[in-house]
């Protein structure tokens, strides 16, 4: 199976921004005077004021402890204020490593819409599980690691909840605090005007921005390049993301990173609207009439999220989930569509002969559609299973996009277990009820 990209971030350990991109580790780098950036997976900064602290996000709880020892190697004051940028598990998790021992409990500040995001997780925190496992493992077994059963509320929630703005001062420093729907619908950007650190959270990662994502909820494009408009408006000297490495005292390299972000996101969102705006076509055919725009940036390689998905972000937001195939309106279980084709084609094994060809051929769109259809047909034929996994080992390999690549490697490794990607009376859906791991 082609490596999990999750395993750049050790790869990447001491590369350049440029080079290690969304998977840069580092710090903690002074960031302007009393300000530090630290990152593992994800970013926090601290800004020592005269009052304590104040920490913009927290990072995953499994890695909190290493970003905390990392930061307490330069300050010790207490936490004063916390403000997480969103309610996503790499930011607002983990905020009680970095606490000094007998401090009062920080203020903790976000944006109003993060409760009702905790009691979504709350709600669906087997979906998260197995979709971040897919996204983020990529293997059969990943789906059962606790790592992915975070979903719920932190033990810190945040206590002081704002709209569209707040400004707040700690210790003579003060703090705009903005509101912008873009990753997430509770997504905030921080600005401190005195020290000129801007902490974009996840509305700028060192990637093509993470607008598309296929598993998960609506994301917003169009608010987030009119976020980073208003970002590059403030004339940030210094910025610090949400992954990634920081720009330090650059403002030109900052404006030029918000303002091709903005244009890149924006170039998706006019396009589409003016694809679906030609009678409303089938998603799969907007999809495919959209001109994807391309940058040499190297913050805006598509090395996490794929720029296609942000297609699809547009698609959903403005229609509606009917995917304009009529067949697909009330369709057939998927089983027995499979089952059709694959008599037609003489058997799932030519099926599965025929999408390996189509991969050799380099169609891996269509040798991927044969491969389901060939498992889906007969999933515990041995020959199938492992044609169809070689199917998705090739795909993963032809990609570029972390949560792509592992998709698909996910699908291989599925294939290689003869699950496939329906549900199956007596096994459920790939093997998630009455079956064991094997
Ligand atoms: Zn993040």
């Amino acid at each position: 199976m082609p490596d999990n990209p999750a395993q750049k971030f050790l790869q990447m350990r001491g590369a350049s921004r440029e080079d290690a991109k969304f998977f840069w580790s580092g710090g903690p780098v002074e960031i302007a005077p009393r300000t530090w950036f630290v990152s593992r997976f994800s970013g926090i900064t601290a800004f020592e004021t005269d009052e304590g602290l104040v920490l913009v996000d927290s990072g995953l709880k499994i890695m909190a402890a290493d970003l905390a020892a990392t930061l307490r190697t330069v300050t010790k004051a207490p936490v004063h204020t916390a403000i997480f940028t969103q309610g996503h598990t790499d930011h607002a998790f983990g905020l009680e490593a970095f606490l000094m021992p007998g401090q009062p409990r920080p203020r903790i500040i976000a944006h109003r819409a993060m409760p009702a995001r905790f009691e979504r997780y709350a709600r669906t925190a087997g979906y998260n599980a197995a979709i971040n496992a897919r996204q983020f493992g990529g293997t059969v077994r990943a789906a059962n690691e606790d790592g992915y059963k975070t979903f719920g509320f932190p033990a810190l929630p945040p206590d002081t909840l704002y709209d569209q703005r707040m400004d707040i001062t700690v210790g003579g420093l003060s703090f705009q605090i903005h509101h912008c729907r873009g990753e997430t619908d509770d997504h905030s950007w921080i600005y401190c005007p005195k020290r000129s650190v801007l902490c974009p959270g996840d509305l700028m990662i060192w990637a093509v921005p993470n607008a598309g994502n296929p598993q998960k909820v609506q994301r917003y494009p169009w608010d987030w390049a009119a976020g980073l408009r208003a970002m590059a408006a403030v004339a940030p000297a210094s910025l610090c993301p949400g992954h990634g490495g920081p720009v330090v005292n650059d403002p030109a390299l900052c404006r030029r990173i918000l303002l091709e972000t903005a244009d890149f996101l924006e170039a998706i969102v006019t396009r589409t609207l003016a694809v679906m705006e030609q009678g409303a076509p089938p998603h799969v055919d907007i999809v495919q009439a959209v001109e994807l725009p391309v940058s040499d940036s190297p913050w805006l390689q598509p090395v996490y999220d794929d720029a296609e998905f942000i297609i699809r972000t547009v698609i959903r937001y403005f229609g509606g989930w009917y995917s304009g195939r009529p067949g697909e309106l009330k369709p057939a279980p998927r089983a027995a569509l499979a089952g059709e084709i694959a008599a037609l084609a003489g058997g799932a094994g030519a099926l599965a002969t025929r999408a390996e060809a189509l991969v050799t051929a380099g169609d891996m769109r269509l040798a991927c559609h044969l491969a389901d259809f060939a498992l889906e047909a007969d999933p515990g034929n041995a020959a199938v299973q492992a044609a169809a996994a070689r199917v998705y080992e090739a795909r993963a390999e032809s990609e570029t996009a972390l949560m792509v690549i592992n998709i698909f490697n996910s699908a291989a490794a599925y294939a290689r277990e003869g699950l496939p990607h329906t549900i199956v009376p007596e096994i459920g859906f790939r093997g998630t009820k009455a079956r064991s791991p094997r």
